[in-house]
């Protein structure tokens, strides 16, 4: 996910948690990038144990998520029955998949043609093994969530998804986790578990400070609080921390909520422009169309010990 317009003040957030406190909340979770993203070489089996982390995490929760595939990931040589069985861990453990499509091809850098076909490309195993486990394959996401350089191109795009069977999978609310996991990628040694650590615990208290930030972004658009859609990534970091962020999401007031069941608030029917190069929050999306101003647009910036890390580790 690239950077988005960040955080104007975080002025009304303390007044926010307050009266935040009496709503019912609710959160649905998506997991892009299945099988696995990394910033580092990864094996198909720790691909395949990463995945039972996040499906242990997510059951022990009672979460129902949505998996969104790069099938093109899967095709390693010689291991891709391994892949093939992770996502048949997925639809076993009662969760859903979705296309993310082939290649992880966005529509700011790729034609539509070229991510139409990528769409097409990148459904072949999991429309078979959908098929098999009777479950549905229904929801697209977009790559870094750009949904289009000009709106003829994002109608034309959904328009093409619409007939072949999917519906746009939003979201609200991503913390920057890409960026917390390139540093936790890098930091795989053993003698490195004491840095581990410090990343995951900035990650969750960035999680606290990002839901506080969306959570102010819905209150001044809709004047209540949305059912959130969470975007994060199968990656080494979320499959150590998913217990600990799903934890910290229920003591923050969420119950978490099937995709379908928050898509069904009317609020996902406010028109989106199209993104753009950068794919900021629905929430931001609304406001846009809307002309309306918040006071905030998305999460600050990751600071502590992880930024420099990043800066040392994770720059091209
Ligand atoms: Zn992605």
């Amino acid at each position: 996910m690239p950077r988005v317009s960040r955080a104007l003040s975080l002025l009304p957030l303390v007044v926010a948690s307050a009266v935040f406190a009496a709503d019912a909340k609710r959160i649905a979770v998506t997991i892009d990038d299945v099988p696995a993203a990394s910033a580092t070489a990864i094996s198909t089996g720790e691909t395949a144990r990463l995945n039972e982390q996040l499906l242990a995490a997510l059951k022990r929760h009672g979460v129902k998520a949505v998996g969104f595939v790069n099938e093109d990931r899967l095709l390693v040589p010689g291991h891709v029955d391994e892949g093939i069985a992770v996502l048949t861990a997925w639809l076993k453990a009662g969760m859903e998949l979705g296309n993310h499509n082939f290649g992880h091809v966005g529509l700011w850098q790729s034609s539509r043609e070229d991510v139409e076909a990528a769409v097409l490309k990148g459904e072949v195993f999991t429309r078979w093994l959908t098929r098999e486990h009777q479950a549905p394959l229904r929801y697209y996401r977009h790559p870094y969530t750009q949904t289009g350089r000009t709106e003829a191109d994002r109608e034309a795009f959904e328009t093409f998804l619409a007939a072949h069977g999917y519906t746009v999978a939003p979201m609200t609310i991503e913390h920057d986790d890409y960026f917390f996991a390139c540093v936790y990628d890098h930091l795989g040694a053993p003698h490195e578990a004491a840095r581990r650590q410090t990343v995951a615990d900035e990650y969750d208290a960035h999680l606290r400070t990002s839901v506080r930030v969306f959570e102010t972004m819905s209150q001044e658009l809709l004047g209540r609080q949305v059912p959130q859609i969470l975007l994060i990534h199968a990656n080494r970091l979320n499959a150590d921390t998913l217990d600990r962020t799903l934890t910290t999401l229920a003591e923050l007031g969420y119950t978490f909520v099937p995709l379908d069941e928050a898509l069904r608030d009317e609020a996902y029917r406010l028109p989106a422009r199209a993104s753009g190069r950068f794919g900021p929050s629905w929430l931001a999306r609304w406001a846009r169309a809307q002309g309306v101003k918040l006071s905030v647009y998305g999460q600050p910036d990751p600071e502590g010990r992880t930024a420099p890390w990043h800066a040392q580790l994770c720059s091209r």
